[in-house]
């Protein structure tokens, strides 16, 4: 068994910044064998559900209305990383694209849905500690990464 920090939304927890969740069937497969953690940054760094939806520019995460909100993008990823490191854990699985979770792609900071490379707050400090990060677009390498550890993921 392992110890996975999940996006809170990939749970089916409606914190995204529109109300709504994005539950993934194979991430709440997971809970059979696994002990998931569900993290919102967002929500943890002190923002609303809903709220304006923002995106990184220059560094800064700025909303929609032309609010800086890194400074509750970077407690939220502080405090994500706190619980990870309290439980132990041995995985992280991110929601992609997001500002905060969002691993190796996200928006480019013009509300105009173009991607480029990247990581969100959050996915960022999770890589800088060293932790194994993947998205829910690469659930099969973490499903691998399962097996390796674990001998079985099912
Ligand atoms: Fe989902 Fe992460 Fe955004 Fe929270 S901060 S809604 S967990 S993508």
């Amino acid at each position: 068994m392992s110890k996975i920090i999940v996006s809170a939304c990939l749970l089916g927890i409606p914190c995204r910044y529109d109300g709504k969740s994005c539950p993934n069937e194979r991430v709440l497969k997971l809970a059979e064998k696994h002990t998931l953690i569900p993290v919102c940054p967002e929500q943890n760094g002190g923002l609303s559900t809903p709220r304006p939806p923002a995106e990184i520019i220059d560094g800064k995460v700025i909303n929609k209305v032309g609010t800086d909100v890194s400074e509750q993008y970077l407690r939220g990823a502080q405090i994500a990383l706190d619980v990870a490191e309290l439980n132990q854990a041995d995985f992280v699985l991110l929601k992609a694209k997001s500002p905060s979770c969002g691993k190796g792609r996200i928006y480019d900071g013009s509300f105009s849905e173009k991607l480029i490379p990247g990581n969100g707050k959050t996915a960022s400090l999770f890589l800088e500690k060293g932790y194994i990060v993947f998205n829910e677009e690469e659930i099969d390498l973490l499903e691998s990464a399962l097996i390796d550890k674990d001998g079985s993921n099912r």
